[in-house]
């Protein structure tokens, strides 16, 4: 492998170190974002479940509004029972004070499970709540953690950035641009290995987009000291990734 392709290799592998190492520093900053998110959700449900509560709330004062409502009702019928005059009348009153009686009675039932939902409710916000103080206790020792790590992958990541602005000096100005403009169409992938398929014909493949790739592209790579590129995908081919000279400075 000559110069021009041994650069080309060298930039390739700090490149592919410093997508991982960019990577790393993502997912170190995602942990945070991801138990920040947790929380949200858990405060959210814990709003839902005292709104709930509040409506839950206003049905049982309206209930027992109209208990009191049906009570003094039935007070006064005891009132008019007392003064009836005739056992007709007395019977009719007998049967509204009955009535009413029994619709109080489902009254009270339904107010009862109402109170029962409440405490309920509310012991399920309160453990809600309780959930949330953990997990904010977890998210300041995930940050800490994280920060710690962050700091340590930025490092890497400055180094490796330097890295490559060295190793992409050591690539000839033309060869230079075709790489960069291949390293965003494939997310830093941009050299790839002629891979040999076993069989009979021993044909050689693009180890990018495993299409064909021609004998003479092949021997061209062993030959001379060029850029041979995938006629199907474009990506520079090699035949192995590992540099055999050192790049000319
Ligand atoms: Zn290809």
């Amino acid at each position: 492998m000559g110069p021009l392709l041994s650069s080309l290799v060298q930039l390739q592998t700090i490149e592919s170190e410093l997508r991982k190492t960019q990577q790393r520093l993502r997912l170190a900053r995602q942990v945070v974002l991801h138990q920040e998110y947790q929380i949200k959700k858990l405060q959210e449900a814990s709003i839902a479940k005292k709104e709930e509560i509040k409506l839950t709330r206003v049905q049982h004062d309206k209930l027992e509004m109209e208990l009191k409502t049906r009570e003094e009702g039935i007070n006064k019928l005891r009132v008019a029972l007392n003064s009836a005059r005739t056992n007709k009348d007395y019977s009719t009153i007998l049967t509204q004070i009955n009535t009413k009686k029994a619709d109080k009675s489902k009254l009270e039932d339904q107010i009862l499970a109402l109170l029962g939902q409440i405490e309920a409710d509310r012991g399920i916000q309160k453990e809600i709540d309780e959930n949330i103080e953990k997990e904010r206790v977890r998210l300041a020792e995930i940050r800490k953690i994280s920060e710690t790590k962050q700091r340590e992958i930025q490092a890497d990541v400055d180094t490796l950035l330097d890295q490559r602005k060295q190793a992409s000096r050591q690539v000839p100005p033309k060869e230079r641009a075709i790489f960069e403009r291949l390293a965003d169409r494939y997310d830093g992938e941009v050299l790839v290995e002629i891979v040999q398929v076993s069989g009979p014909r021993r044909e050689h493949t693009c180890g990018g987009c495993y299409m064909g790739v021609t004998l003479e592209s092949v021997n061209a790579l062993m030959t001379r000291d060029d850029v041979v590129n995938c006629p199907n995908c474009g990506r520079i081919l090699v035949l192995d990734m590992k540099p055999k000279q050192q790049p000319t400075a």
